[in-house]
């Protein structure tokens, strides 16, 4: 089997509500989502979708994602899509470094393989059955008032695990959010504060040891360096997320026990198959998991729920879908959804999500 046609569509996702990360520093209005299509000389195709979370969060941004694909597009016709670690390796030779551009690519390959497998992605991956997977809520940053009302909205729609949004230049005004969101916490939820590196260490050593919250923090400061400094001062357990893309940088964080757990996302790490490894790492160490992607429609959060669904409970935290974040809907009715704050894979064969090439539009690339 060769790959005969890859078919990239831009999709332009507004959010429903404009959303800010890192203490309000960065905005976000809506996405630059690719969505593409691997098609086959035996006639089977497989979707993947590439979505940075605008192009300020990480370094990755569409139109870099699809000059990516273009760059790839030649050593890709005639390739086997059924070997997603040979088809990784070959990207890598063609276009070192650029994660994000390979993601989808990567998870189009994926689909293929599950489809001519007669099998769903999350048996691939590892799993034994299509197991609900646990899903947190995003809150946006604001006032702990406002931050609280969002909370509870979340509640609403059946979540219980949350990742508050905080991160800025006044501890005072994080240590009032993490109180209060701390205090107001329902019995039974939990709340991870997602700084988004927005902290130096002097400012997270500070905030972390003025409140009593044991709750998890994510991604405290900018770098790793400086993460494995407040690991060391605080009492909270950490999660890291934008400063881990290779798996040496995984292997980093656990000599220098710089963590408790990763956020594993195929759009930062290079799609499923890398994804995967990372995810394996960590289950071998003991670490706790979010695994989702980056951003994008159910599409890219069904890829990432497969992997989520095949990991082991007790390596779970939880998973984000960021398709609730969007007011419109490429894949209707199809892929994981929340459902009273968990989420199911499909279980038919590959990635289970296939858009309508109708819907999507004009392709803006094809190569063949
Ligand atoms: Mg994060």
């Amino acid at each position: 089997m060769k790959i005969s046609r890859l078919t990239l569509w831009r999709l332009d996702l507004p959010l429903a509500q404009p959303y800010w990360l890192s203490g309000g520093r960065l905005r976000f209005d809506r996405l630059d989502s690719t969505i593409l299509r691997i098609d086959t000389d035996a006639g089977v195709s497989g979707w993947g979708e590439g979505c940075p979370w605008g192009a300020s969060y990480l370094p990755a941004h569409g139109p870099g994602l699809r000059a990516g694909i273009e760059t790839l597009a030649p050593a890709l016709l005639g390739q086997d899509p059924r070997s997603p670690d040979h088809i990784c390796a070959l990207m890598d030779r063609q276009l070192p470094g650029h994660p994000y551009a390979k993601s989808p690519v990567d998870i189009a390959c994926w689909d293929i393989l599950g489809q001519v497998a007669g099998l769903p992605l999350w048996q691939l991956l590892g799993g034994t059955a299509p197991e609900p997977v646990q899903v947190n809520s995003s809150i946006s940053t604001g006032t702990p008032d406002e931050m609280i009302a969002r909370i509870e909205a979340s509640a609403a729609k059946g979540y219980r695990v949350h990742s508050a949004k905080i991160g800025g230049s006044d501890p005072a005004t994080d240590i009032a959010r993490i109180e209060a969101i701390s205090a107001a916490l329902a019995h039974g939820h939990r709340v991870t504060f997602d700084v988004n590196r927005a902290w130096t260490p002097g400012v997270a050593v500070e905030v972390l040891n003025s409140t009593a919250s044991r709750d998890w923090v994510e991604q405290p400061c900018e770098t790793l360096d400086q993460c494995v400094h407040v690991a060391a001062r605080v009492a909270n357990p950490i999660l890291l997320d934008e400063c881990m893309t290779t798996m040496a940088d995984h292997l980093d964080a656990w000599r220098r026990g710089a963590c408790e757990g990763v956020k594993v996302k195929p759009g930062r790490l290079g799609g499923l198959t890398r994804a995967r490894q990372i995810r394996d790492f960590g289950v071998s160490v003991g670490w706790q998991m979010h695994v989702e992607d980056v951003g994008g429609s159910a599409l890219a959060d069904t890829a990432a729920l497969h992997l989520a669904a095949s990991t082991p409970e007790v390596h779970r935290l939880a998973s984000w879908l960021g398709h609730d974040h969007l007011a419109t809907d490429p894949v209707p009715g199809q892929g994981a959804r929340n459902e009273g704050g968990f989420a199911t894979p499909p279980s038919a064969p590959g990635l289970g999500v296939a858009p309508d090439p109708s819907s999507l539009g004009d392709p803006i690339a094809v190569y063949e």
